[in-house]
């Protein structure tokens, strides 16, 4: 596995991240950093590091971006997420890296700018992160992200209005049953 970390020292975080990516063995194969910093209007971002090298070559690498803070509250700290809770939500964004592995650097950027652009793409691809979740056996931990975020006093009303026009809802996840035979088994670390 090459994960890495950049600013990350909450170890909670780092368990959590590597439990997933080790349940993700499709993204084995690549450089996928962690990266903890200020996100304006978002608590995690899953996106291609593409640079110069990457376009020539077509060597893929993927980063997470991690806000300190859950989006929009000063006070709702990544660190202090129940357990359950950060493990779905890195299940989620890894999930994007797996939507997005079949894709070259270049097409990522046709990708990222018709996520900007298309609404109904946008859908397409938060719903994509979220079964490729539960298909690797995180249907509970991404039921228990929405219910954070939906329920939660401290966060605005307009981040929940987000999560609930572009992301599977609480009912069409539990209505998903798991074929056992994609799950890996997760290493509990
Ligand atoms: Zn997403």
């Amino acid at each position: 596995m090459l994960t890495k970390f950049k600013n990350v020292e909450n170890e909670k975080i780092k368990k959590s991240f590597l439990k997933v990516m080790n349940a993700y063995q499709s993204l084995h194969d690549y450089e996928v950093v962690l990266i903890q910093k200020p996100i304006k209007s978002s608590t995690m971002q899953a996106q291609p590091i593409i640079d110069f090298k990457g376009l020539l070559k077509g060597v893929k690498r993927y980063k997470i971006n991690l806000a300190e803070y859950v989006r929009d509250s000063n006070e709702l700290k990544v660190a202090d997420l129940p357990k359950d809770v950060l493990t779905g939500w890195f299940a989620h964004e890894l999930g994007h890296l797996v939507d997005y592995e079949p894709f070259s650097n270049l097409q990522m950027i046709r990708y990222g700018l018709k996520y900007l652009i298309s609404p109904k793409f946008r859908r397409e691809a938060e719903h994509a992160a979220d079964y490729i979740a539960i298909d690797h056996g995180f249907k509970n931990e991404i039921l228990a992200t929405k219910r954070f975020i939906l329920e939660h006093d401290l966060l605005e009303e307009d981040y929940k209005a987000k999560i609930r026009k572009y992301y599977l809802s609480i009912e069409q996840v539990e209505m998903c049953t798991v074929d056992k035979t994609f799950m890996q088994p997760a290493l509990d670390l």
